[in-house]
């Protein structure tokens, strides 16, 4: 069974690497954002309290973090892969409590190293179709028209994708979120993928890796 933390900066690819592991290898994907949002919308009393950070653009507390989390963890019994949490060392001790407790230790975290200029490349070249929602890059796998989609719909560039906006999220993720690389290191979960690969080249990479870890 796979218990998997994936880290990495933002534009790495961990989203599109979690898609994929959990399609090949059958196991529950859990987006910290996403299990937040969904909490929100079943309208339970941890829901609304959670809704009013967002509406105030707080972070939403720790103690609500893992209320959310610990749930879904009750629930899935076929492993899980975490995305989007741990964010800093508190929440990474939170999880080596429970997992211990639940006797569901973490079976490896997988950290996605890729440099700040390719994540500059993969972020800034991103364009949206304000029609399909479907996404381009402009360097990697650019638009038929500048200005226009496939479908004939608008293009644009998320406000979060602009230069400012990534290095906010780039100081975020060495500040925080880098200490957990040398955290797990200690702890002989850490493994390192060279994420500044083609998404291809990366994915077969996590397959070897993942298939030898499911044979130990
Ligand atoms: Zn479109």
């Amino acid at each position: 069974m796979l218990r998997l933390v994936l880290l990495g900066r933002p534009g790495a690819g961990k989203g599109t690497q979690g898609r994929y592991i959990s399609k090949k290898f059958g196991v529950p994907r859990l987006v910290m954002s996403d299990l937040l949002r969904e909490e929100v919308h079943k309208g339970t009393e941890l829901g609304k309290e959670i809704k009013r950070y967002m509406v105030e653009g707080k972070l939403v507390p720790d103690k609500i973090v893992y209320q959310v989390l610990r749930k879904r963890l009750i629930e899935v019994k076929e492993g899980f892969i975490l995305d989007g949490f741990p964010r800093n060392l508190n929440q990474a001790e939170w999880l080596d409590k429970f997992t211990q407790e639940n006797n569901a230790e973490l079976t490896a975290v997988l950290y996605f190293n890729v440099d700040e200029i390719a994540v500059l490349r993969r972020i800034m070249g991103r364009l949206m179709c304000k029609k399909c929602g479907r996404s381009y890059n402009i360097f990697y796998d650019p638009p038929p028209d500048v200005r226009k989609c496939e479908c004939g719909g608008t293009l644009y560039q998320r406000e979060d994708d602009h230069y400012e906006k990534i290095l906010k999220r780039l100081d975020v993720f060495n500040e925080e979120t880098k200490p957990l690389i040398d955290y797990y290191a200690k702890k002989n979960l850490l493994v390192t993928i060279d994420a500044n690969k083609g998404i291809e080249a990366v994915k077969d990479d996590v397959s070897s890796i993942l298939d030898s870890l499911l044979r130990r």
